[in-house]
């Protein structure tokens, strides 16, 4: 609870943005904060403890966070990038934004084969971004441990989506 109170008093909510009637929840004032950041980074993995090998951190905000718990933790880092950065023999997923369509990509074979991988990121709404990154770590060869996020959206199904395949664990839900 302290460390939910401590994210919590941190992060901003801003009305209508990027469009009117979404309430976007923004953690740069949680990352521009060193003990709120820490405490952040360490409270998603800890439920996971002992149960994974790498920390996937979804391109661009989950990147900060797998890094920071990465350092704590002791864990790497999978980079799961937008497409089109990494510069190897690369698996790709598409995946459905609110409009168009995005895709991830990964290294193939970055990591040995059976690797537990715990997916890392800042918000959990409807699911298909988390879905498209453990697509591709399974398609790698990979296990998906788990999926940890600062915030998660129940009301956009996120946790519905995916729960009867994976473990799905938020620090805070709005
Ligand atoms: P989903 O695919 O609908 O679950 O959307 C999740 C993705 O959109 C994540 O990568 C988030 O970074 C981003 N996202 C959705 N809502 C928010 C928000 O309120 N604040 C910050 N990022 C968000």
């Amino acid at each position: 609870a302290q460390v939910r109170d401590l994210v919590e008093s941190k992060l901003a909510t801003i009305p209508d943005f990027p469009e009117p009637g979404v309430v976007f929840r923004d953690l740069t004032p949680v990352f521009a904060d060193g003990p709120a950041f820490h405490a952040l980074s360490e409270a998603l993995t800890a439920p996971f403890a002992g149960r994974f090998d790498h920390l996937a951190g979804l391109e661009a905000r989950g990147f900060l966070l797998a890094g920071a718990a990465s350092a704590l933790c002791g864990a790497g880092v999978l980079p799961i990038r937008k497409a089109g950065k990494l510069p190897r023999a690369v698996l790709r997923e598409e995946y459905d934004l609110e409009y168009g369509t995005a895709a991830f990509e990964v290294h193939e074979g970055e990591l040995p084969p059976g690797s537990r991988v715990l997916i890392i990121d800042d918000v959990l709404a409807t699911g298909g971004t988390v879905e498209a990154a453990a697509a591709l770590i399974e398609r790698a060869g990979w296990l998906v441990a788990g999926v940890s996020v600062a915030i998660e959206l129940p009301a956009l199904g996120g946790r519905a989506r995916l729960r009867d395949r994976f473990e799905v664990s938020s620090l805070l839900r709005y």
